[in-house]
């Protein structure tokens, strides 16, 4: 599948990037049944959120991390002093992809090459809004930030310089500490509570 020779020009702006990924067709996701979901937040944020992808919700909604998932981020984000409002959130696939089963849509993990596909968008936006830390959320967002597929147990915890400036720090989905149990659950909550706490404290040196 390939884009359209107007997606060979790099938007330059968060509305051109917006009006691009509604046209696009770079991978097949963009064929299902689904909206594109644009990046949220102000144009200049020192931190750029990225997820996987929207879920059914965010679709319907044509807002990024407004599902259960978003709302745990919300919570956990502010539980380690870090304002949501000021943060630029996004995913790493604009579209959504899943199957439909009667009247349900069910998630789809993207492949790497349509994540690699997508990536042109999510550089786009870095190239907007020009954050100072991007906090990749599990493994199908940090390939989108990195180019490359990562252990997330092995990665998360320490800055990763950026190509374009900037650096990733890597923790997991939210969505999987909603799917986990007992005291697996316990024990990945009090990791991304250290991920995220690392990266709070990240900040304050960045703005200092
Ligand atoms: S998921 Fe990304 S690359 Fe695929 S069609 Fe949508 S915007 Fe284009």
């Amino acid at each position: 599948m390939t884009g359209t020779d107007e997606d060979d020009v790099r938007p330059t702006s968060l509305a051109a990037i917006d009006r691009a990924i509604h046209q696009c067709r770079r991978c097949p996701i963009g064929l299902l049944d689904n909206t594109a979901v644009m990046g949220e937040g102000l144009k200049r944020s020192i931190l750029m959120v990225v997820g996987e992808q929207p879920g059914d919700q965010e679709d319907r909604a044509g807002k990024p991390f407004v599902g259960p998932s978003g709302q745990l981020l919300d919570r956990y984000l502010a539980e380690a002093g870090i304002d949501r409002e000021a943060t630029y959130v996004t995913n790493a696939v604009k579209h959504f992809k899943f199957v439909q089963r009667g009247k349900r849509r069910l998630h789809q993990s993207p492949t790497s090459g349509e994540i690699d596909a997508c990536r042109w968008w999510l550089d786009s936006e870095l190239a907007v809004v020009r954050p100072k830390v991007v906090l990749a959320l599990g493994g199908s967002a940090a390939r989108g930030v990195l180019g490359k597929s990562v252990t997330i147990s092995r990665t998360r915890g320490h800055p990763i310089p950026l190509d374009g400036g900037g650096e990733a720090w890597v923790t997991a989905h939210p969505s999987y500490l909603l799917r986990l149990r007992d005291a697996k659950k316990r024990e990945q909550e009090r990791l991304f509570r250290a991920d995220l706490a690392a990266v709070a404290e990240r900040l304050a040196e960045l703005s200092a």
